[in-house]
């Protein structure tokens, strides 16, 4: 599979006042051309941060990418050294992104026409007749009913799901080689939900659009991504295919995630799982392993030295001392914290 995107090293940072928050730390990775990609993780875990550096979407300053970190698009170019001409053309036309609340990212005052002709016009160079065409198409597309009409319609006349349709035409409208979806059915009730992710899925596969979808939600990507990474306090801790992060997951904190997620499949009237404790403080330096105050299973060495990547095919890995063939021996059954 042709790589379109390689993600290596990336460190991130905002400097405040309190000191440096090491929001990303160490992630690398590699997308596939019409590949899906999950990103998964509590608030805070660096996902959004991953995202955005992608696109080159935080303001540096406050946040720095960090010297040694690279994300290379299309084999060649190095996202984190375009300069600004070019990330111009980037966003969009190679990378679009969808946000959380559509509403926060349509402009009120314009039809949803016009805002797609927008794109078309800066993008594609097309005229204003064949713009209007094109965004008529892009509705049908992402399954507006008579597009033709609504294309006058303002943001404010169409329900939340019409909205992120809208989003999602605009994002696909200069068919970017990759799609970014930051949360975007957790503003959506569950039918819509599960509607917005069929497109996305539809889209993929019609477009050959590969998409990184980022969510704190594992039920989201039960039936959408290829691969799913899982994120805590900056920091990749388990990766494999869809069937090893739900079947086979091996890390704590994934499992914690799992044993979150509401199921149909269960008469149990047992309240939703709910982990304990919050993250770490990402200005403090770390010891050990960054999930120890939470995790069941901590061990001593996990106090004192940060896991070791685990590979346990050539698609899963974890960096969790439980699976590491070279860990101290230790007592597993002595629970270090509760
Ligand atoms: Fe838990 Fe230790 Fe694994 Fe961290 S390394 S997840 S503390 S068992």
């Amino acid at each position: 599979m042709e790589k379109i995107l390689e993600v290596r090293n990336l460190n991130v940072s905002f400097h405040t006042y309190a000191g440096e928050v090491k929001a990303v730390r160490g992630v690398s990775f590699d997308l596939n051309r019409g590949e899906s990609l999950a990103i998964v993780g509590e608030s805070g875990c660096g996902k959004t941060v991953t995202a955005k550096s992608i696109m080159r979407l935080l303001k540096e300053p406050p946040t720095e990418i960090k010297e040694g970190s690279q994300i290379i698009f299309n084999g060649t170019e190095d996202v984190t050294r375009m300069s600004k001409k070019r990330l111009k053309s980037f966003r969009g036309a190679d990378v679009s992104m969808i946000f959380q609340d559509p509403m926060t990212s349509l402009n009120p005052t314009m039809t949803i026409g016009k805002q797609i002709m927008e794109a078309l016009i800066i993008h594609k160079g097309m005229k204003k007749d064949e713009a209007k065409k094109e965004a008529i198409e892009l509705l049908r597309t992402v399954n507006i009913p008579n597009p033709e009409e609504r294309i006058n319609n303002y943001p404010h006349q169409l329900s939340g799901g019409m909205r992120q349709r809208v989003m999602i035409a605009m994002a696909i409208s200069c068919n970017p080689k990759i799609l970014i979806a930051d949360e975007p059915t957790t503003a959506l009730d569950v039918t819509i939900q599960a509607q917005i992710m069929d497109l996305l899925n539809e889209l993929k596969h019609t477009f050959n659009t590969a998409i990184i979808l980022i969510t704190h939600d594992l039920g989201v990507v039960a039936n959408f991504a290829d691969k799913v990474q899982v994120m805590y306090a900056g920091e990749i801790v388990e990766r494999g295919t869809r069937e090893e992060i739900f079947y086979k997951s091996m890390h704590p904190y994934t499992w914690a995630l799992l044993n979150s997620v509401p199921r149909l499949d269960t008469e149990s009237k047992e309240q939703l799982y709910a982990l304990g404790g919050t993250p770490p403080d990402l200005i403090l330096p770390l010891q050990g392993c960054a999930f120890s105050s939470r995790c069941e299973y901590a061990m001593e060495i996990c106090l004192e030295r940060k896991p070791i990547e685990t590979q346990l095919s050539t698609t899963h890995s974890l960096s969790c001392w439980l699976q590491h063939p070279n860990a101290p021996k230790v007592n597993r059954s002595e629970v270090v914290r509760g």
